[in-house]
């Protein structure tokens, strides 16, 4: 990216309701523009960054066999009617819509009821099963509040996956695949370190379902856990049975302020059944599918990393996400020459500050955005065929041959 041709500004301010750190950075760095409370626009950067998550979790859930798909977002009351989550009253996020010929339209909270359905068309014997089937899409809840900027907004991205087998047996391998590609996941984000899988309340179907939570201030949710970290909690479970069955007691645990980034669910066939989501499985007996769904909050995963990635100058990017990796300036007449060089031969690496504005400027806008690496390349650098970089994270600096520099 060429920043002197970008429509993009960095701002001075941030919206004024914006009260989370990360969220201020995220507006005044340029990447996101915010439209109203809980809705958002992704700017250049934004996508950048959004399509950088999204690359690590297709990558992992591809290597466990998931497919990918996009579905929808107008949704057919019909199904949803059939498993009762269609009236307000038992769902109060729905956003719902008419069409000109008549008739209501949901707009996409989740996809359980439609891929439900959708998979009639597809799975009728124990041999079209297991299936895992997955897409990044635009969620609407009508949420009361709007939160922190991108981690609770009213049209958000996620990636759901829903996964259908013919026994418990296979529905429990491919869970425990999923846990361990949340893992490989968080750790590839740079969350890893900070974020646990957590004891939730299951349903129906299942004693537990799991959640991820990442350790933030800002984070909406409460999470209990011993000094090791290998029994952690919701609150919603934290009760005396719950406690003696994982062999911990409540004055052996701390709490501390997380957000969910995902969670896996065991559904059984809590939609399955009212849907008709059925095969005929190697006895020739009609059995209903078992179901899981596995969500991970894509925006609000970003937000999160802005959130517990940043100091007072602005973001930190962890590498694996950044937008790109080096912030490129070039200062007096050889260093602009060689940058603009460097630029054209790595444009997909290099956002390449070629403004017309005195470098204290240009630096102070590289750590606002939190490139990981900035490149200075001055008349003075050049005299020994160097270019200064310094590392946005922990603020050393050196000079690097400019031939070593791995764009
Ligand atoms: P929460 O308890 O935070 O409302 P949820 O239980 O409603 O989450 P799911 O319906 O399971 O969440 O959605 C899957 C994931 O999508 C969540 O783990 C979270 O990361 C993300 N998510 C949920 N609601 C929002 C929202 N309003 N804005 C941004 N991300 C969201
Ligand atoms: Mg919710």
């Amino acid at each position: 990216m060429r920043f002197s041709k970008s429509f993009v500004k960095t701002l001075r301010t941030a919206p004024k309701d914006e009260t989370a750190r990360g969220a201020q950075f995220l507006s005044r760095a340029g990447y996101v523009h915010k439209e109203l409370a809980g809705i958002y626009d992704y700017l250049p950067l934004g996508l950048r960054v959004l399509e950088n998550i999204k690359a690590i979790i297709r990558e992992e859930l591809n290597n466990i066999g998931c497919q990918e798909v996009l579905m929808s977002s107008l949704q057919n009351p019909e199904p949803w009617q059939k498993t009762d989550r269609w009236d307000i009253e038992k769902m109060d996020i729905w956003f719902k819509t008419e069409l000109a010929a008549g008739g209501e339209l949901g707009l996409a909270p989740t996809h359980e009821e439609p891929i439900t359905k959708m998979m009639q068309s597809y799975i009728s014997s124990y041999k079209d099963l297991p299936v895992y089937v997955y897409q990044f899409q635009t969620k609407f809840r009508n949420e009361l509040r709007a939160k922190s900027g991108i981690m609770r907004t009213r049209e958000f991205l996620m990636k759901d996956l829903y996964s259908f087998a013919s026994s418990e047996d296979e529905h429990n391998k491919f869970y425990h695949a999923a846990e361990q590609a949340y893992k490989r996941i968080y750790d590839r984000l740079g969350i890893g370190q900070d974020t646990f899988q957590t004891f939730a309340s299951g349903g129906v179907f299942a004693k537990y379902s799991h959640e991820f939570q990442t350790l933030t201030d800002i984070g909406e949710d409460t999470i209990y856990y011993n000094a090791d970290k290998s029994v952690v909690l919701n609150e919603e479970v934290l009760n005396d049975e719950v406690l003696t069955e994982l062999g911990v007691q409540r004055e052996e645990l701390q709490s501390a302020k997380a957000a969910e980034v995902g969670n896996i669910f065991t559904l059984g066939t809590k939609y399955s059944a009212p849907l008709g989501l059925v095969f005929n499985n190697k006895d020739g007996e009609r059995k209903i599918v078992l179901m899981g769904c596995y969500g991970i909050g894509v925006s609000r995963v970003m937000g999160v990393i802005a959130e517990k990635s940043c100091d007072e100058r602005g973001l930190v990017w962890p590498e694996q996400v950044a937008p790109y990796k080096y912030y490129l300036i070039g200062i007096g007449k050889e260093g602009t020459k060689q940058a603009e060089i460097l630029y054209r031969d790595h444009e997909n690496t290099i956002l390449y500050d070629d403004r017309n504005l005195r470098p204290g400027e240009k630096f102070a806008d590289a750590e606002l955005m939190g490139i990981p690496y900035r490149v200075v390349i001055s008349d003075k650098t050049l005299a020994s065929n160097q270019a200064e970089i310094t590392n946005r994270a922990t603020g050393e600096s050196k000079l690097v041959d400019l031939n070593q520099i791995q764009f």
